[in-house]
């Protein structure tokens, strides 16, 4: 169970017991599913000053807590399950080695949106798992994350096909990615991050429908459903240009993001790449 919940139980009970004759009692079956709370869920009163206000806390956190928090894994099931068996784009089903969902925590505050899968990533099934995504995963170290922390998702769940025998990856076209972002956009409606990344421009254009510069979009907020959005260089973009100061500016833009979401920031992480 949450810390700060938990705290505020222990309070509750407290108060209860120093101005009661009968020890508060709890069933385990109340327990157990007080030990499973949704931390994000949880808004909690002011600590208790009376008998009575320990009482409100007590009976408002076991009913916010008995309540079930969505199980966000469980509803992205049938999304995945619809884009594994998805043909809508006959050529790229057609092309595919597997469609490439979605990985990482769906409880996540965090979500990263890239383009499309690779040739690396459509054959290993998750997103960004080649170079670029070990440069993200770099990054996110760099915030502090694991992979497991945030959630990272593509426009495309699959990999836009190329002509056999051809090297690369290519983008995907404006109709691939109308034709899939219903998926994408399930995905955020059951994540409901607090924060959303739009790596590069074309994940932009997939997002938002909405076509212009990096140079124009990155290194502020927009918004997507209301979901505070970062845009910011695609980590493929670093790789090509690996100037400190193109990196600095990605590292700016995830300095925002760690802001927006309360996290710490060391001095040391302040001046990466400076
Ligand atoms: N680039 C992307 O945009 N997504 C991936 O999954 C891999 C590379």
């Amino acid at each position: 169970m949450p810390e700060p919940a938990l705290d505020f139980v222990i309070a509750a009970l407290e108060k209860i017991r120093e101005a009661s004759d009968q020890l508060p009692r709890m069933s385990r079956t109340v327990l157990a599913r007080l030990r499973s709370v949704n931390p994000v869920a949880i808004s909690l009163p002011a600590a208790p000053e009376s008998r009575e206000g320990a009482r409100e806390t007590f009976a408002l956190l076991t009913e916010q807590r008995l309540r079930p928090s969505p199980n966000k894994a469980k509803l992205l099931e049938p999304v995945r399950e619809r884009v594994r068996a998805c043909t809508k784009c006959a050529h790229l089903a057609c092309s595919r080695t597997q469609t490439v969902f979605g990985v990482g925590n769906p409880d996540a505050d965090l979500m990263f949106i890239g383009e499309a899968p690779g040739v690396d990533e459509d054959q290993q099934g998750e997103p960004f798992v080649g170079r670029a995504g070990q440069l993200l995963t770099k990054i996110l170290k760099a915030m502090n994350f694991d992979r497991d922390d945030v959630y990272i998702a593509n426009i495309l769940k699959c990999r836009p096909d190329t002509a056999p025998g051809s090297f690369g990856n290519r983008a995907p076209t404006p109709t691939e990615m109308q034709t899939c972002r219903p998926y994408l956009v399930e995905q955020v409606e059951i994540i409901q991050p607090k924060v959303l990344v739009a790596l590069g421009a074309v994940a932009v254009e997939g997002l938002l429908g909405m076509r212009g510069t990096m140079r124009e979009l990155r290194g502020r907020w927009h918004a997507y459903n209301g979901i505070p959005l970062m845009i910011t260089y695609h980590p493929a973009y670093l790789l090509r240009n690996q100037a400190p100061s193109e990196k600095r500016k990605v590292w700016e833009d995830m300095l925002q993001v760690l802001e927006r979401l309360d996290k710490p920031i060391t001095e040391r992480q302040r001046n990466y790449f400076l």
